[in-house]
């Protein structure tokens, strides 16, 4: 399939589902049905098509495997599509989760060279903001692990974070900032990630549901598919917040919670502060345990986007809630929050809104093998972290898929760029951060 092909409104329109085979039975006549009754093998199988299984698509072609992204609805429709695209290190807790941060974040500077592609990648910093002494405290200890870890987050006054702010004009009393936190734009990174590994060969079908997954014939995997059985090899469970339905194809119990999230597109007028913006309330919600003064989570997310000229005002995150639907209290609450440590915002226009939900797994994302079965491999979970992990993901994953024993996050870290392990990453990203101060 060209790069093109796997990309037209026809495809998505039809998707795996057949115009003649109403019924979502293949009918045979077109190309597609015809595909799928004839015997397909594939060596990997990829349930869900977000910006997870996308990458985990790219890199897993990319050491030749044969593969196939099975998407039930549309490429990029879930939580992908429903962030603002933060690729952060400060908001990470130290351990296994900042490690993979930084992994990621190294994969993410060569990103769009790797990809050919514009991901509207860009370092502008994050600046953590507290509001009370409590919280100032809780920011100075995250922020001490992530130093020992070799990130640069630097401890800051309220003066010093308004001057790189200067719309906070609110209640503060101090924060840290990050100068190599990025963002980028989360549907460009997921159509990249796409596109790439169409261009690899791999085969991406829209509108193609997983219904089982059974042990087939010789040892490999049938997938049973709204369009009929597929074999595979392996089969990656990227399905997101239907994970444990997946996995629960092969007698497997995994945990997923969904956690909504609620974001404003507001249309930027007048010089806008580029450094992130959030408020500690934020990584609170995000690490600590529910809150019962905001069981919402409400915080301050502040995302300025240079590309389209919008600020993406954030943000909730609500604990045990799979709605999608937009909350007016809760927008409410964001907008009120936010105008009250940047006053200046009153006058903006709100463009649109959107909730979205975030796939968490607690302990951190789910990666590699998971369960006896070693044909099975896992890459969800993600929750709030997704974006900024997907390219770490992807690249742990297709290893594992290469290798013919278990590999340990540790020592795949130990492969990656930057030479032998975490410190020496941190180190290239000290001469970014130098280089571009
Ligand atoms: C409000 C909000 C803000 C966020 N902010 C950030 C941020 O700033 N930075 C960051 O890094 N992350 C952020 N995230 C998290 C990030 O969006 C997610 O972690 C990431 O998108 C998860 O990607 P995924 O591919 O695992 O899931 P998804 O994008 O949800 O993809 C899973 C796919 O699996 C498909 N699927 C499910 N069941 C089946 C089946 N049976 N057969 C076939 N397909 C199936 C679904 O249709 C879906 O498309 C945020 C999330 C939200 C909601």
């Amino acid at each position: 399939m060209g790069q093109d092909e796997a990309f037209r409104l026809r495809d998505l329109i039809l998707g795996g589902g057949c115009a003649i085979g109403r019924s979502g039975r293949p009918c045979g006549v077109n190309r597609r049905c015809r595909l799928a009754s004839e015997a397909e093998h594939f060596d990997v199988i990829v349930v869900g098509g977000g910006v997870i299984g996308c990458s985990v698509a790219f890199y897993a072609a990319g050491i030749g495997a044969r593969v196939l992204v099975l998407e039930k609805a549309a490429f990029g429709g879930g939580a992908s599509s429903a962030n603002p695209g933060s690729v952060a290190l400060s908001s990470k807790q130290p351990g296994r989760s900042l490690d993979l941060a930084i992994a990621s974040r190294i994969l993410y500077e060569t990103l769009q060279a790797e990809l050919d592609a514009d991901l509207e990648f860009a370092v502008e910093g994050n600046l953590t903001i507290a509001e009370t002494p409590e919280e100032l405290a809780f920011v100075e200890d995250l922020s001490n692990g992530q130093r020992l870890a070799g990130v640069p987050v630097r401890s800051l006054s309220a003066d010093e974070c308004r001057a790189l702010n200067p719309l906070l004009e609110g209640p503060i009393v101090g924060g840290a900032h990050c100068p190599i936190d990025a963002h980028t734009n989360p549907f460009l990174v997921t159509a990249a990630f796409a596109r790439g590994a169409v261009k690899r060969g791999a085969q991406l079908r829209p509108r193609v549901e997983v219904l089982g997954i059974d042990q087939g014939e010789a040892g490999k995997l049938t997938v049973r598919t709204v369009n009929g059985p597929i074999t595979c090899d392996h089969v990656v469970n990227a399905a997101g917040l239907a994970a444990p339905r997946i996995g629960a194809m092969l007698g497997l119990d995994h945990d997923v919670i969904p956690r909504a999230g609620h974001v404003a597109v507001l249309e930027a007028a007048g010089p806008c502060a580029r450094v992130k913006t959030a408020s500690a309330s934020q990584l609170l919600a995000k690490h600590g345990p529910e809150n019962p003064a905001s069981r919402a989570g409400i915080s301050l997310s502040y995302n300025y986007k240079p590309a389209s000229g919008t600020i993406l005002l954030g943000g909730s995150n609500q604990k045990g809630i799979a709605s999608r639907e937009v909350s007016l209290d809760i927008m409410a609450g964001i907008i009120a929050g936010a105008c009250r440590l940047m006053p200046r915002l009153e006058d903006l226009t709100i463009l649109r809104a959107w909730a979205g939900v975030r796939p968490y797994a607690p302990g951190g994302p789910i990666l590699g093998r998971a369960g006896a079965d070693e044909r099975y491999l896992a890459a969800f979970g993600h929750g709030g972290d997704g974006m900024a992990l997907a390219p770490v993901t992807g690249r742990y994953v297709a290893e594992q898929l290469r290798s013919s024993r278990e590999l340990s996050l540790e020592e795949f870290l130990a492969t990656m760029p930057g030479g032998g392990g975490l410190a020496a990453l941190a180190v290239e990203m000290n001469e970014h951060a130098a280089g571009d101060a």
